[in-house]
């Protein structure tokens, strides 16, 4: 089995800066929605396209938001991702994404609120999420990130993740929590340091990896920026050689045991157990995508 890095969000759910909150509804419905009302189903658009589109529809939120909030919410934004919920100045909910973004023809995502916000994915956000104040975590509110929606990584999530352990414990205390709870917390706190150290670890050998080898895919060549041009580009992944759930200690993952492929690669190297070597798969290639860019 290989650890996919996933991604963490910061998403806000209101109708324009000042306006109605729907963090709740969002909640309710287990959903994360984006849009507004009258927009088009471009579910099908394809990345490469969607710039165009989005000129042609003229599109924009009444929420302010915009082409680069879309591609992110479309394109990055994965199955497996962690969205943190912003409402005012607080972090009101967190929950896994669970499904691929989608077009709701109704235009009525969330019932009870007027404008459509028609594009959603399916979240499980957690139940009993212990509210994390501004005070706890000032970088998610930081006015030069008050985006929609913000990939969180390095300090920001380190800080985020934090701040959700202290007010979970300060939460628990004032419960009158038991000592066996306290244990829990605190090795939930392990695991979680951990997992940051191994997400930015793992993050920082894939650009290395890239900065070293190129920006493309190590079995097909697929380039996201001959492809995709300027549009926000980052989809290349890390496929572990060595598979991580295997191994009983903790081990530090270097340069050589990751190749950065593309997701269509990835999968296709999964397709068998074990996964297929990068060698195994190029042989099986009948279509390289290099040979069509330089011939
Ligand atoms: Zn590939």
């Amino acid at each position: 089995m290989t650890v996919r890095p996933h991604s963490v969000w910061r998403m806000t759910f209101r109708d324009g800066p000042g306006g109605e909150d729907f963090c709740e509804d969002c909640f309710r419905y287990g959903v994360a929605v984006l849009g507004s009302q009258g927009q088009p189903d471009l579910t099908d658009i394809v990345e490469s396209d969607f710039r165009q589109f989005w000129k042609e529809y003229s599109i924009s939120g009444s929420g302010g938001v915009n082409q680069g909030t879309h591609c992110s919410f479309r394109y990055r934004m994965k199955a497996g991702d962690i969205i943190y919920a912003k409402s005012g100045n607080r972090i009101v909910g967190k929950g896994m994404v669970i499904s691929r973004h989608r077009y709701n023809k109704s235009g009525k995502v969330l019932p009870r609120c007027l404008s459509g916000w028609a594009y959603f994915r399916k979240v499980k956000w957690e139940k009993n999420f212990a509210a994390i104040s501004s005070s706890e975590a000032p970088q998610m509110f930081d006015p030069s990130s008050f985006h929609t929606l913000l990939r969180l990584d390095g300090i920001r999530l380190h800080e985020l993740l934090s701040a959700e352990r202290r007010t979970q414990k300060e939460r628990d205390a004032q419960k009158g929590s038991t000592p066996k709870a306290q244990k829990r917390d605190v090795e939930e706190g392990k695991r979680q340091i951990k997992e940051i150290a191994f997400l930015s670890r793992n993050r920082a050998i894939i650009e290395e990896r890239k900065r070293l080898f190129g920006e493309k895919c190590e079995v097909c060549g697929f380039s996201a920026e001959i492809a995709y041009g300027e549009i926000e580009r980052d989809c290349l992944v890390g496929h572990h050689l060595m598979p991580l759930g295997g191994s009983a200690h903790a081990r530090r993952t270097t340069l050589e045991d990751i190749v950065i492929v593309c997701p269509n690669c990835h999968q296709a190297m999964h397709s068998e157990k074990p996964p297929l070597t990068v060698e195994q798969l190029h042989e099986k290639l009948r279509f390289s995508w290099e040979q069509l860019h330089t011939s």
